[in-house]
């Protein structure tokens, strides 16, 4: 029979192998956490949403109906190309799939009863300003993966506010939201790492250069980057769209031509 400090040991082990084992100090490895669940649903299908999300980064997001499992819009950070400081991923994730819901012809009392069975998939901890949306959105679930404090120490603006906070705080609002953190954070954690932290290594086939109007070094993709990914993107955005069809609109943006017409991994310099 084991004691019970041998049995606190074998926990403690167990623990590390799940929690800490790929990246120290973070939350859940998509390999370990595979056979857990969350709120019900297994974490396969979150980390198969959060990816989805991850596409669209650094800032990225997916709303998801939770019960059905499908994919109702996909949004990006449109801080950079509208102007509007407001259009965080999440708040972007909010106008697009309130325009794809109207667009399927519900009212917008209809709309506000929805959120409450969606899921928002976000690659980034929600500032003060998107983690207070969603709650009055009365949103059913939030997941998200890199933490304020991860985009902080990667010299990122940021409000220095956990999102737990704004949750907390929002007691006596009619619905709640469960809210889950860190959640394939070691996929999403790079693209916060590099932009900002001049210290932190530039992903492969980029440079740290200067960038007007930007007040710090930047990653910039070089030219063998740049040919490769003109290359692959013709290839993939027609093998997306015999592959999905028309839905490929919806999700990625990709006009009948083939032609992409969503911009990528806006963001704030
Ligand atoms: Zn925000």
């Amino acid at each position: 029979m084991q004691t019970i400090a041998q049995l606190a040991l074998l926990g403690a082990a167990c623990v590390q192998a799940v929690l800490g084992s790929h990246y120290p100090g973070l939350g859940l490895h998509n390999d370990d956490q595979s056979g857990l669940s969350l709120n019900g649903v297994p974490a396969t299908t979150r980390t198969k949403w959060m990816r989805v999300a991850n596409d669209h980064f650094p800032f990225g997001v997916a709303v998801v109906n939770t019960t059905s499992d499908e994919l109702v819009c996909v949004a990006a950070n449109k801080v950079g190309v509208t102007g509007n400081p407001s259009m965080h991923g999440e708040i972007s994730g909010l106008h697009r799939c309130t325009q794809v819901l109207t667009e399927r012809g519900l009212s917008p009392q209809e709309i506000l009863a929805a959120w409450h069975d969606l899921t928002m998939y976000t690659t980034g901890e929600p500032c003060a300003m998107c983690a207070s949306a969603l709650r009055w959105a009365g949103m059913g679930e939030v997941v998200w993966a890199t933490s304020i404090e991860t985009i902080i120490k990667n010299g990122r603006n940021q409000i220095y506010l956990p999102s737990s906070m704004i949750v907390a705080a929002s007691y006596s609002m009619p619905h709640q939201t469960h809210w889950f953190g860190s959640i394939l954070a070691n996929e999403t954690d790079p693209h916060f790492f590099h932009q900002f932290n001049e210290s932190a290594p530039c992903p492969g086939m980029c440079t740290r250069q200067k960038v007007a109007g930007s007040r710090v070094t930047m990653c910039v993709p070089d030219d063998e980057w740049k040919s490769e990914w003109k290359a692959r993107e013709g290839e993939w955005e027609k093998q997306l769209m015999e592959t999905k069809g028309a839905i490929a609109e919806e999700w990625y943006g990709v006009t009948g031509s083939g032609r992409k017409i969503r911009n990528r991994g806006h963001d704030e310099l």
